[in-house]
């Protein structure tokens, strides 16, 4: 069967390895001249947000058969805002690297395929459609969906990153809300070794945000940054990213093209996590081509994953800079730390953020 993908990321590649654990040769179609983002980046996979994985490592290693290498798991997070501190403790996630590093996610998958990427193409949906009785359209965004009026976008975001030099420990991540600083968005850093982690800020490109002035608002999270965890960082490598889409698509799969990774809508609006989505997506539209799941189906808990987190984004929009103090104060709160520990906890796969959508629904509207 010719089977095309379009993107070699992280689900067009899983997509390739799984099509080919099942005898399927496909023809995976690159548009630069190298897998992985141009930029070096740490990510992060969150097993609390990906239910029902109780570690997402594992799960993907049972769903889709392969076994990534993670920098370090992540067992504190320390969320601030503008005036308090709170932490998450427990089994939360992974850290890995991105981008064209021998250990990035993307190279760990590009490196058990057989099959050959053809790199610089300049092929479109259109020529690869009549060529091929399958396609995968795994670009990494929502453009060639909305073209074929298949996106629903509820949001873009702009993003602005770099390498920071300092001390850090590659199990503790930071994130900071402070409104002030970053009005309806965040900045995080997550480790890769103990002298460096990446920066980063995002916020939605919403009207009054479109006026900010993204240098200065980054020298100010820099400053902050460095006051918070009081040492001084060299900052390298500032990479940007505008307008990147946020969104679903209305169905995964229309006629023989399938949609995945984020142009399924595997980026979750909440906190911008896609990875663990788009590894199982790129794998469940191989399972339908081989015959051996129906993609509708295997998709129905990501849509609904993708909903939950859209609630998430929504309610944290509605808050204020005190409301946000409050709420992350309330994380140190010794009878919400037990009950935090065990959300976070392996041996659970308590749905944390569906069991919280309802609740955040009704504050978003109290809120308003
Ligand atoms: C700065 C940043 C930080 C992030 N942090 C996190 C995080 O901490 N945790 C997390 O889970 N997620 C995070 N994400 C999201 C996550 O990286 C994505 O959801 C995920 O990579 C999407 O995978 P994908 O396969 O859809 O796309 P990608 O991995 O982006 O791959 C798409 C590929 O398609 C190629 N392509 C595009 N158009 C064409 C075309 N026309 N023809 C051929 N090839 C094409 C691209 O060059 C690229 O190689 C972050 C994203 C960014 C930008």
């Amino acid at each position: 069967m010719d089977v095309a993908i379009i993107g070699a990321g992280l689900s067009g590649l899983s997509a390739a390895l799984s099509l080919e654990r099942y005898g399927v040769k496909p023809t995976v179609f690159e548009k630069e001249a190298s897998v992985g983002y141009k930029f070096f980046n740490t990510e992060a996979m969150f097993s609390i947000l990906n239910r029902p994985s109780k570690d997402c490592i594992e799960y993907i290693e049972k769903e889709v058969k392969v076994k990534l290498e993670p920098i370090d798991m992540i067992d504190k997070l320390t969320i601030f805002s503008k005036n308090s501190k709170g932490s998450i403790e427990g089994e939360i996630g992974y850290s890995n690297i991105r981008g064209r590093t021998e250990k990035s996610y993307e190279k760990q998958l590009e490196s058990k395929l057989s099959a050959k990427i053809l790199f610089n193409s300049t092929e479109d949906y259109a020529y690869i459609c009549k060529n091929f009785e399958k396609v995968i359209l795994a670009t990494g965004d929502g453009e060639y969906a909305s073209r074929l009026g298949n996106f629903k976008s509820d949001l873009t975001c702009t993003i602005k990153g770099a390498i920071a030099n300092g001390a850090f420990s590659t199990n503790t991540a930071y994130v900071w809300f402070d409104y002030d600083l970053i009005p309806k968005g965040y900045g995080w850093i997550i480790p890769y070794s103990d002298k460096e982690a990446n920066l980063v800020i995002a916020y939605p490109d919403y009207p009054n945000n479109i006026k900010l002035d993204l240098d200065y608002m980054w020298k100010s999270f820099c400053d902050v940054v460095q006051r918070t965890l009081n040492q001084s960082l060299r900052i390298d490598e500032a990479f940007e990213i505008t307008r990147y889409m946020m969104g679903v698509s209305v169905r995964p799969k229309i006629d023989d093209t399938y949609f995945v990774g984020n142009c399924f809508g595997a980026l979750l609006p909440g906190l911008g996590f896609g990875q663990f989505a788009s590894i199982l997506t790129g794998a469940y539209a191989a399972y339908d081509i081989c015959n051996i799941g129906k993609y509708e189906e295997l998709v129905k808990p990501l849509y609904e994953t993708y909903n939950h987190s859209l609630v998430l984004r929504r309610y944290l929009e509605s808050l204020d800079n005190e409301k946000l103090d409050a709420a992350i104060r309330s994380l140190d709160n010794k009878f919400l730390d037990g009950i935090i520990d065990k959300v976070c906890n392996t041996n659970t796969s308590l749905d944390i953020l569906k069991i919280l959508t309802p609740l955040m629904r009704v504050a978003t509207l109290k809120n308003k």
